[in-house]
């Protein structure tokens, strides 16, 4: 039985915080794959992602390149409205019965959880993997739920934004072809900043 997490996120923009923690799973869980999956839209922010689904795919497609263990799933994407981990997770589970299923969050994700849709439902179908983050509480195990080792990186996409905002570089900060769609397509430069809620 091969063992897959999922990796959810609005990755606007993908990064190397997020690259890190995935690693580590693969390393200390360990975990055989990781399943990056983007949302259409995360049900607990107040806001849609900036950027375009077709730009967040692209440079999350671009940031894995290079690790063959790790793979995008558009599941989301092609899905309408908010995105629910407890059907992304409900489908997988019928798709990929051979596989044991493993859902990585980060510590300030794993607050909020049981305001998520489902929840009972999703530590049925999953076991979660939570990464402590700077400016989180650290987590704690319980049922179906452990804390992996993985680098303390206190960096955010949404404070990447506001550095772009600023003409501020994102280099080092996102793997470098990400960088680079994020420079030749002006991202987040003069992007709509004020809050949205639909
Ligand atoms: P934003 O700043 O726009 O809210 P984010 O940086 O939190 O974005 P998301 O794409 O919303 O990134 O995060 C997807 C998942 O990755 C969440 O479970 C989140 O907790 C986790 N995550 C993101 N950055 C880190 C980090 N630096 N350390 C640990 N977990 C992280």
């Amino acid at each position: 039985m091969s063992r897959l997490g999922i990796f959810g996120g609005t990755f606007d923009p993908v990064h190397v915080g997020h690259l890190a923690i995935a690693s580590a799973a693969l390393e200390s869980v360990p975990l055989d794959r990781v399943l990056f999956v983007p949302a259409k839209r995360s049900p607990l922010k107040d806001r849609l992602p900036l950027a375009s689904e077709a730009d967040r795919l692209t440079m999350l497609e671009a940031a894995i390149a290079g690790e063959p263990r790790f793979s995008v799933s558009r599941a989301e994407l092609e899905r309408e409205g908010p995105s629910y981990t407890a059907d992304t997770l409900e489908r997988l589970a019928g798709r990929v019965e051979q596989d044991q299923l493993f859902l990585i969050l980060g510590g300030d994700a794993v607050v909020d959880f049981e305001r998520w849709h489902r929840p009972d439902r999703i530590v049925q179908l999953a076991t979660l993997l939570v990464a402590a983050r700077p400016g989180a509480p650290d987590p704690v195990e319980g049922e179906r739920r452990l804390v992996f080792d993985a680098p303390r990186l206190d960096i955010s996409s949404r404070e990447l934004r506001a550095r772009a905002l600023r003409g501020r570089s994102l280099r080092y900060l996102v793997p470098d072809a990400v960088w680079r769609h994020i420079e030749e397509h002006g991202l987040y430069r003069a992007m709509e900043t004020t809050p949205r809620t639909t």
